[in-house]
């Protein structure tokens, strides 16, 4: 769960001047949809979060969505239909699978990995 809230107002646009934007769903929905209000109480967001998944669920670039917010990385709302606390979980998988290839990589060829 994220531990910071961003206000509905300050959420960042979504029409930036990415390739596959102009393909979003969302690009006419109400950032309220995507973004936390302050103090939004829990029930309301899981199910602000849910609605707005669903949208993500019939877009054409959610996994260049996804992607994107994973990279920057974007700290609030949901896009690529992952939520923050969504995407933290996965780029913590990453961060461990890399570490893991790095591991055995040094474990099959100590010498190289010495460089
Ligand atoms: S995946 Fe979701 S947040 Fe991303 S562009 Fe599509 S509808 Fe918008």
């Amino acid at each position: 769960m994220p531990t910071q809230r961003q206000n509905v107002e300050d959420a960042p646009p979504r029409d930036q001047d990415v390739p596959w934007h102009s393909d979003a769903v969302c690009r006419r929905d109400e950032a309220g949809l995507f973004f936390a209000p302050s103090k939004e109480p829990t029930a309301a967001r899981l199910s602000r979060e849910e609605a707005a998944k669903r949208v993500c669920a019939r877009c054409p670039v959610m996994v260049e969505c996804r992607e994107h917010a994973l990279l920057q990385p974007e700290p609030y709302g949901v896009w690529g239909g992952l939520t923050a606390a969504e995407r933290r979980v996965v780029l913590a998988r990453r961060r461990r699978r890399e570490l893991e290839l790095k591991k055995a990589a040094r474990a099959a060829d100590p010498i190289a990995a010495a460089g």
